[in-house]
């Protein structure tokens, strides 16, 4: 494999009902990051059926290129043909790297199209550099320089690992949505569009979509909340959410939690902040009762804001909050209410 030949931080641009997924533009706002490191440019794969028009929005938000596969075949969401015209695309334009959110679909996708293509893939990353690999070289040991340095948490969170794939291109990763930024919007931005005919063939008909069901939910996805009022296993039960119910009314946030939360059947799972749950990036971040494990802090430590509120002056949520208060949460939370409800 000629390394050389490989150009372009390329961006699967997953789209849903033809609407474009908030991690495609997160993933090219790192995407225009990493593409000035490496003094190249940025292209968004645009997979789907009707889908040309959602060009100009990539390119509001950071793409130079805009690689379209506009087939049928590709109207809803199926392993099969939309990992034939990813791996297709990748070997036909040839990318220095290939991101790919890890989303349901993304965490479906990118494996299987880094098989085909024969490269290797980091899953679930938090973090996206260029430097050198290894970062310290040992005596007679070659250090390849502008490699893709792909960070994640491993060993359940215990530590972070920092991952290169130094021999393959392209460099594949799938990434945690709500980690990355992405860009202030264009106005009038236009990308070079490509359109891109990959052929489908009865190999890429195993699966067929007879229905679609969506989820109805009444909850706000955590994700979008300004205001996140974050309760724990300091609660001491599902009745006591009510003080951080009313908290959270009062400040006009949402309601989410930790995992032992949802591991005692007090809330549902898509409430839950943490590796295993959510990536939120709210401007104000309540932890109250939560003892700040590693796991949950690497949900949240982004928040622009965070308060703490934690009867054990030890916990390690202090470590990672702006402003804390030490007290029994019974008292304070709902004190704290109505003082914001009197002003
Ligand atoms: P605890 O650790 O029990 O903390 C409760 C806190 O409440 C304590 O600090 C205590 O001092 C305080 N408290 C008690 N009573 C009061 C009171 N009256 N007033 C004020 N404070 C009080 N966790 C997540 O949250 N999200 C994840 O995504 C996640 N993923 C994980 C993945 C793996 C592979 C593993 C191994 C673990 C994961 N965990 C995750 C679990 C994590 O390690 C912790 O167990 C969990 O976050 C603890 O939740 P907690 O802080 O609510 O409970």
């Amino acid at each position: 494999m000629n390394l050389e030949e490989y150009k372009g931080v390329f961006v699967f641009a997953q789209q849903v009902d033809n609407k474009l997924s908030g991690i495609a533009f997160e993933l090219l706002g790192k995407a225009k990051d990493l593409a000035k490191d490496l003094n190249t440019d940025v292209a968004a794969v645009l997979l789907g059926s009707g889908v040309k028009d959602l060009a100009d929005e990539l390119a509001a938000y950071g793409a130079d290129r805009v690689i379209v596969v506009d087939d049928p075949e590709l109207k809803d969401y199926r392993t099969e043909p939309y990992t034939h015209a990813l791996s297709s695309v990748i070997n036909e334009f040839k990318p220095e790297i290939m991101l790919v959110g890890a989303t349901a679909i993304g965490r479906d996708l990118g494996p299987r199209v880094s098989a085909r293509v024969a490269t290797g893939l980091t899953a679930d990353c938090t973090q996206l550099d260029i430097g050198d690999f290894p970062l310290v070289a040992k005596e007679g040991q070659e250090q390849k320089h502008n490699q893709l340095l792909m960070t994640r948490p491993a060993f359940g969170g215990n530590t972070i690992a920092t991952i290169a794939c130094p021999n393959n291109r392209p460099q594949m990763a799938t990434v945690r949505p709500g980690v990355m930024q992405k860009i202030e919007r264009i106005e009038g931005a236009k990308a070079n569009v490509v359109e891109y005919n990959p052929g489908f063939t009865p190999n890429n008909k195993y699966v067929e979509i007879l229905d679609v069901v969506k989820a109805v939910t009444d909850t706000v996805d955590i994700m979008d909340a300004k205001i996140l009022v974050s309760g724990g296993r300091g609660l001491g039960g599902p009745e006591n959410f009510k003080i951080l119910e009313d908290l959270a009314e009062a400040l006009g946030g949402e309601v989410s939690c930790s995992r032992a939360v949802v591991d005692s059947g007090w809330k549902p799972k898509d409430l839950q902040v943490g590796q295993t749950g959510k990536t939120v990036r709210p401007q104000v971040y309540f932890a109250i009762g939560i003892s700040g494990a590693i796991q949950h802090v690497a949900g949240m430590e982004e928040s622009d804001l965070i308060i703490a509120i934690n009867k054990d002056e030890t916990a390690p949520i202090f470590d990672v909050a702006d402003y804390g208060l030490v007290g029994d949460l019974n008292k304070v939370v709902p004190k704290l209410t109505e003082m914001i409800k009197a002003n």
